[in-house]
């Protein structure tokens, strides 16, 4: 099988440069395309990145030399590449506009910018837990004018912390009702550079602009059904959120409260449906997909985030310190990687799945 070629554009970014790693040696995808703002377009990847390579391993040899072209031009990304990877940052109307532009220009784009999140025909997909929304591509193609492009994004970094382990147990039959999340988030979510050294080493900011608004919509949208082409919000969990950004580098930890509307399941059931689930990622065996989506971790110090967001490849969810709540029914904690599971590599499981189900042929 001829691998995809496939651009990224933001790819000097914290979240680009992910991209960059991660998609080296990817089975079905290969990257023949970066792009980014004027200031680096026009260098080589390597100029571009000088000074601000901020991953562990080197830049993927092949794209050294590669010529940064501006995100502007779509017609050039069209020309060489069958799916985008969108790793912006800037205003979101400019975002809104040129992701659209890609789309009705007949090119796929999976985005992490919030720019889309909540326009009524793009999914906002968490691979495990709405794959069908996916569906909802056909609509949009419509609208689009054309039968190949197509927008896909990924919800707020922080929220599958949270929301997988939630969805398991409603999927499982115990419908969440109220939910109240603590998030320490890392550094790196802020991008590059991000925030100053002087706010954030030996300190806790209590506010992260915007975050909180995301984490207590954004599942509503998640959860929700498609309804004559668009997308109608789940409106039975009442959500509320802190949002704190904290000094590690990588791993988004959430601290959460949650009430079910009926009965709750026991402790070790609970568990079990955690350890036990598995959706359509798994069982298509997509390369980027967790083996296990759920890790639960019986220590009753974790999960922490040094220690375990790294899990499966950095894609797995870890929870753990499920116990009885004096408020609610139940409190645990959740974790995942930002960089990984909550932006690129969340991108790239979703661009598999939808090669899967074949939105890219
Ligand atoms: P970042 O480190 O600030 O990188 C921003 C990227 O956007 C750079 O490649 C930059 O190119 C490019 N850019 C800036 N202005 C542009 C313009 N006008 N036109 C085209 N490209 C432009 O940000 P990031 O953390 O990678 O985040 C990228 C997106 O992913 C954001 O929307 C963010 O909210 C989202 N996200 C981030 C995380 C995370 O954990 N960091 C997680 C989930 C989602 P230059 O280098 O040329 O300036």
């Amino acid at each position: 099988m001829s691998k995809l070629r496939v651009g990224v554009i933001g790819a000097t970014g914290m979240v680009g440069q992910n991209y960059i790693r991660l998609l080296d040696n990817h089975p079905w995808f290969e990257v023949v395309y970066t792009a980014a703002s004027t200031k680096s377009a026009g260098k080589t990847y390597q100029e571009a990145v000088a000074g601000r390579w901020l991953m562990e391993e080197s830049i993927p040899a092949h794209l050294k030399n590669v010529r940064v072209e501006d995100a502007t031009n779509v017609k050039a990304a069209g020309e060489q590449c069958d799916l985008i990877f969108s790793a912006i940052e800037t205003d979101k109307k400019t975002v809104r506009e040129l992701e659209d532009l890609y789309a009705s220009s007949g090119i796929p784009v999976v985005s992490n910018n919030s720019a889309h999140r909540h326009t009524s025909d793009v999914p906002m997909v968490i691979a495990e837990v709405n794959p069908h929304h996916l569906d909802i591509i056909e609509a949009q193609r419509k609208r689009f004018g054309n039968n190949k492009g197509f927008i896909v994004v990924k919800p707020n970094c922080s929220v599958q912390s949270y929301m997988t382990p939630v969805y398991a147990l409603i999927k499982a039959g115990f419908p969440v009702s109220k939910m109240i999340i603590s998030t320490m988030q890392a550094v790196s979510g802020a991008g590059y550079p991000g925030v100053a050294s002087l706010d954030i080493v030996d300190n806790v900011v209590p506010y992260i602009g915007g975050e909180e608004e995301k984490s207590e919509i954004e599942p509503l949208k998640i959860l929700g059904s498609i309804e004559n082409g668009a997308f109608k919000n789940y409106d039975q969990i009442r959500i509320s959120a802190h949002c704190n950004r904290v000094p590690v580098i990588d791993g988004h930890l959430a601290c959460v409260s949650i009430e079910f509307e009926d009965a709750k399941p026991s402790v070790e059931e609970t568990i079990e449906i955690w350890e036990g689930f598995s959706a359509l990622p798994q069982e298509l065996d997509l390369p980027f997909a967790p083996l296990q989506p759920i890790i639960y971790k019986k220590e009753q110090n974790r999960p922490q985030t040094r220690k375990d967001r790294n899990l499966d490849k950095a894609m797995a969810v870890s929870v753990g310190r499920l116990r009885d709540c004096n408020v609610f029914d139940y409190r645990f904690v959740g974790l995942s990687h930002n960089t990984v599971r909550g932006a690129a590599g969340g991108g790239i499981l979703s661009a598999e799945l939808a090669k899967a189900k074949g939105y890219l042929d």
